[in-house]
């Protein structure tokens, strides 16, 4: 996460609908949130929305170095590292669920005469703060969302030059562009200055910045439950998602391993239908092997015949439906995917990369409309006081 990184989607979308936004804050607040609001509401939620104090259900500052499965007992021995108290020690326990995200290894492409490039190079994982690359020619490989963003923080903190190398499809097939960034095709080779793009052409460059995404990476699992490497909407070998059923007798369950779209919305379908698989509380479950491989099937290669923004919308509104109707749990998400697909209409032909942050859209749990706040590209400012410090209502046209 890096300085000024502001929510890309709205907060609306990410909303619980038993504590809302408004809840949290006890006023109305703008649609776009920076890190610290995001953060705030998450703890608000957790620390309120439960008669226990939950923070006291978790051991803080310890890390997971190794799970071991027994096949005979069929209980995990896990081995933590206490950090404060310089502490390693074993704990059993019945149940895993791994929730340690999928944004902790970089993939790095290998770019032929990348390690005789002179300026910097790294990954967009170590990215902290754009005004670094203030006055420089910035080259970003990769041009899902890490690139635009970074690209347009750029644009914000004074690059002069931003160039963005997409694979295969150019961003401005689904996202209206700034001329002050430049789209260029695949990159096949560098050297100590220059970048050399699959059209012939050939640029200096002062940085080059990786944004090619993340792998799948879990050292604490015996690699027998392990799901693969490469970034998936459905991985393979879990059921719903989220149980990984090759092993361990439907005991380690994964929640957000999948590339995302509706983030907290999708967790929070995915982790509500864990608990209660694990509690013994669904209908129709456990489920043999082979109904868990055929089912995991269906989706898989749906997931696999995906092409585009939307029809990755569709998959993940689709499995989001089907986590929380067997869950029977409550949440209007028609309402929700109608935002979605507003996103994607108003960065493709509405207000396009520099200005789809200052459009505004209404609540679907409590009705009201996010605030108006200082345009996104002269907002430079993302504490959460200033968030909050917003009094203006008005709308901005899509069109
Ligand atoms: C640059 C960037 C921008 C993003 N922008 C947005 C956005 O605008 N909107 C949005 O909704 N989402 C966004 N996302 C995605 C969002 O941040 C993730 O989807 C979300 O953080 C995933 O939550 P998580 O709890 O699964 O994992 P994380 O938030 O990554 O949390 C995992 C936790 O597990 C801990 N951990 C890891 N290994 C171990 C171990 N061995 N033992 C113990 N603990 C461990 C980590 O320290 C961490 O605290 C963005 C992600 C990135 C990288």
């Amino acid at each position: 996460m890096y300085k000024n990184l502001w929510s890309n989607g709205y907060k609306e979308v990410a909303e619980f609908p038993d504590y809302t936004f408004d809840e949290h804050f006890g006023q109305p607040t703008p649609t776009f949130a920076p890190r610290a609001v995001l953060k705030d509401y998450l703890e608000g939620r957790m620390i309120r929305k439960s008669d226990k104090d939950l923070k006291n259900f978790i051991e803080f500052s310890t890390v997971v170095r190794w799970i071991k499965f027994d096949d005979l007992t069929k209980k995990y021995t896990v081995t933590v590292n206490n950090l404060k108290m310089g502490e390693t020690r074993e704990e059993m326990f019945t149940h895993i669920v791994v929730a340690v995200g999928i944004y902790n290894t970089p993939f790095i492409l290998d770019i032929p005469g990348m390690d005789k490039f002179n300026g910097r190079l790294f990954h967009s994982h170590d990215f902290r703060d754009a005004t670094e690359f203030k006055g420089q020619k910035v080259l970003l490989i990769g041009s899902g969302y890490s690139g635009e963003d970074i690209a347009l923080q750029l644009m914000k903190f004074g690059a002069t030059k931003i160039s963005l190398s997409y694979k295969s499809v150019p961003k401005n097939a689904t996202c209206i562009m700034p001329q002050e960034i430049e789209e260029k095709p695949l990159v096949i080779k560098l050297d100590a200055k220059k970048a050399y793009f699959i059209d012939g052409t050939k640029e200096e460059f002062d940085s080059v910045i990786l944004c090619t995404g993340y792998r799948n990476y879990f050292p604490f699992l015996e690699s027998r439950f392990r799901i693969p490497e490469e970034t998936h909407f459905y991985p393979p070998g879990l059921y719903m998602g989220a149980l990984f059923f090759k092993e361990g007798n439907n005991t380690l369950f994964y929640v957000g391993v999948q590339i995302l779209f509706y983030s907290f919305t999708y967790f929070e379908a995915l982790a509500v239908w864990t608990c209660r698989y694990i509690m013994g509380n669904l209908k129709g479950e456990p489920k043999t092997l082979k109904e868990m491989e055929d089912d995991s099937n269906i989706w898989m290669k749906r997931a696999e015949s995906i092409k585009s923004e939307t029809e990755g919308l569709h998959f993940q509104t689709d499995h989001i439906d089907t986590l929380v109707e067997k869950s029977e749990y409550e949440y209007p998400l028609t309402k929700v995917k109608t935002l979605m697909h507003e996103w994607i209409k108003v960065r493709k032909e509405g207000l396009g990369l520099t200005r789809y942050r200052d459009h505004v859209v209404k609540s679907p749990f409590t009705g009201f409309k996010g605030l108006k706040q200082k345009p996104f590209m002269e907002n430079f400012d993302d504490s959460l006081e200033a968030f909050l410090n917003v009094a203006s209502s008005d709308d901005i046209s899509i069109a």
